[in-house]
């Protein structure tokens, strides 16, 4: 088969690999519905983050079974699925507190930009839906596989709840979905950062209800001006820079909570800043299987639909424009048809 690999910067190519096989008992091989690609993605692409060798792309995904090893028992050739990132036996001692991302056994695996692909401790890490889905709710099945439920977390750690008033820095899917999540949470007031239009509208009617285009100091100036000077409730940072950061911390309450699931670059806390804050801390890698039978079941039922977030469609062969697109920031997130 062909799938897409990373040789450098700014240097995708859909080229010949092997054809993903069972590999251990506790295996399973899917036929992707749909991909796409990640904002995290662009960390490599962009050689910020430094690549050794050649990289399979790609940990976004949905599909249906083709093939299990001898171990695995909750999943059947046939049944659509949708995983996350991480595999996870989602039965350790992490795995049952809900930090499946944090799995004892967690494998990490790319290479999702193709048309099959191979789920180590399936039956921990795959979840089924409960049937074959419609063809228009497949994007929202995939935007639960990461973005929704990277959003979700977001949402939860900050401990946004009925009443409260919440900020999300970062337009990306991430964020644009930890909108969506916080309005399912019943936050009251949602403020998103974001200067580009077509990110607005769409968190507008993800529930956003106010919008701040300053960044930085001036971005903080502006929440405790609309806060009456007291800072928001639940700041959610999806993008993971220093200067995003801060203005997340800078942003909330104290007693407040600050998540965060950008992946961090170059990123540093002060300790005097963060002791004099008084705020909470939480993050890291979503554990985004913790979220999915939940998250699958109202995609299901239509209550919500994430997949919104994909504003540009390619066959996979033309994965390559997918990363330029989003790099150049024409797109919001590329899906990519097998
Ligand atoms: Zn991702
Ligand atoms: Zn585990």
């Amino acid at each position: 088969m062909k799938g897409t690999v990373l040789h450098g910067a700014h240097d995708v190519r859909f080229e010949d690999r092997e054809d993903p096989r069972i590999e251990k008992p506790t295996d399973a091989v899917i036929r992707i519905a749909l991909s796409c690609v990640c904002g995290s993605d662009l960390w490599s692409y962009r050689g910020i983050q430094k690549i050794d060798q050649p990289v399979a792309m790609g940990h976004e995904y949905c599909g249906v079974v083709e093939e299990v090893g001898s171990a695995v028992k909750s999943v059947k050739p046939g049944q659509f699925v949708v995983g996350s990132f991480f595999a996870s036996d989602n039965t350790c001692a992490h795995c049952r507190l809900g930090y499946q991302s944090s799995c004892q056994h967690r494998e990490f695996f790319g290479s999702a930009q193709a048309p099959f692909l191979r789920v180590p401790l399936a039956d921990g890490t795959l979840v089924p839906t409960p049937g074959i889905p419609t063809e228009s709710s497949i994007p929202s099945l995939l935007a639960s596989s990461d973005v929704l439920g990277t959003g979700w977390f977001a949402a939860e750690a900050a401990e946004v709840k009925p009443g409260k008033t919440v900020v999300v820095v970062g337009d990306g899917a991430v964020g644009l979905l930890a909108v969506l999540s916080a309005r399912q949470m019943k936050a009251e007031r949602i403020i998103t950062m974001s200067r580009h239009q077509t990110r607005q509208t769409l968190a507008r009617e993800f529930g956003a209800t106010d919008i701040v285009t300053e960044r930085g100091d001036e971005g903080v100036a502006r929440i405790k001006e609309l806060t009456k000077g007291v800072g928001a409730d639940s700041v959610l940072e999806c993008v993971g820079t220093q200067e995003s950061m801060m203005q997340a911390i800078k942003s909330t309450r104290p007693g407040g909570h600050v998540s965060y699931v950008g992946v961090p670059h170059n990123m540093t806390l002060n300790g005097e800043q963060l002791f004099f804050s008084h705020i909470h801390l939480h993050g890291g890698p979503a554990p985004v299987r913790r979220y999915l039978p939940k998250l699958i079941e109202m995609v299901w039922t239509e209550k919500i639909q994430p997949g919104k977030v994909f504003d540009l469609e390619l066959p996979l062969d033309q994965v390559a424009e997918g990363y330029r697109a989003m790099d150049e920031r024409r797109a919001i997130k590329a899906l990519l048809r097998p």
